[in-house]
């Protein structure tokens, strides 16, 4: 079974006019994921994360300091790009909480897979600092709450995000239990993710690709490097920060991937997830600005998953 994880709190984060990162993303995801092929789904509401779980992956400095950002009224800022509103503080506590309820979820056995399709995204944020539209990194969250409470060893992240996840690859490269591999458009946004950046124990995999890339380069970037290495890792876990702005509609980044691709690369990801941990999987939604472009992928994305799902229930795994 696929769990969708969502609440309406992350439409209430709001980021200003003409920003990007806007709520009618999070509206045409859910609008692509109540078409037929999607009622299978399960629907929980996600829940609050707790400063507990936001301090696994982030300083009280960090935390404390989002908190008492969020304006009464109106808007403050973090960064020129990283805006609030009232609703962000429910908003990135109930994107982290989404999160950490889907791993409890998944390693509870009570679903092989899920999406959570939240906002504020989450990869750009690290250890010590919200950056790039991201509070707090919803998906390092995850996965260091299914270390904690569920004591899951070894824990990856696949980051297909048109941009780098610095934050994510902050918060793991120093563990050797923790994998982070990303493919992403080489000197976007936020310039980090160089091939050389490879973590304490070839841990960290970057698969910068230049602008332009399409399908074919992409996945022959996955099945060459990114994927072997996924599977040497041997993950009992592994979450996805989906963001589907290598998309070639996007306007904030020139790779040239389709809705089909994040279908593919989310199959691919899934079976290597079959072969290692159960099917076990966590994705999270990331970036994509192109309303029609995102909502395309995102159903590809789950489309896959789904299908992960009852191949994994055949062979009984959970
Ligand atoms: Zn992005």
């Amino acid at each position: 079974m696929t769990v969708l994880f969502t609440h309406p709190a992350c439409l209430e984060h709001d980021t200003g006019p003409g920003h990007p990162e806007r709520p009618d993303r999070l509206r045409a995801v859910l609008a692509a994921l109540e078409a037929e092929e999607f009622k299978a789904l399960r629907r929980e509401e996600a829940p609050l994360a707790t400063d507990a779980h936001f301090l696994l992956a982030h300083t009280v400095r960090h935390v404390d300091g989002v908190r008492q950002r969020v304006p009464d009224s109106g808007l403050s800022a973090m960064d020129p790009d990283t805006i609030l509103s009232p609703g962000s503080w429910e908003a990135a506590g109930r994107a982290a909480g989404a999160v950490v309820a889907a791993v409890d979820l998944v390693m509870a056995k009570r679903a092989v897979n899920a999406f959570c399709a939240v906002r504020p995204p989450g990869h750009h944020a690290e250890r010590t600092g919200a950056m790039g539209f991201c509070l707090f990194n919803n998906i390092a969250i995850g996965a260091l709450h299914a270390r904690q409470v569920h004591q899951v060893q070894r824990i990856a992240v696949v980051d297909f995000d048109v941009h780098h996840g610095n934050g994510t690859q902050d918060v793991f490269e120093n563990d050797p239990d923790l994998f982070f591999a990303s493919t992403h458009q080489a000197g976007a946004y936020p310039g980090t993710g160089m091939a050389a950046e490879h973590g304490i124990a070839n841990n960290v995999v970057n698969v910068p690709l230049p602008a332009g890339t399409g399908s074919e380069v992409w996945r022959a970037a996955m099945s060459g490097s990114l994927l072997p290495a996924l599977k040497a890792f041997s993950p009992d876990l592994i979450l996805i920060s989906a963001g589907f702005d290598a998309h070639f509609n996007d306007p904030l980044a020139s790779l040239r991937l389709t809705a089909e691709d994040f279908g593919w690369g989310t199959e691919a990801i899934c079976a290597v997830a079959r072969e290692s941990c159960g099917g076990h999987v966590v994705s999270t939604l990331e970036g994509g600005y192109h309303l029609d472009a995102l909502a395309e992928s995102a159903a590809a994305h789950v489309r896959a998953l789904m299908a992960s799902a009852s191949v994994a229930v055949g062979r009984s795994f959970a």
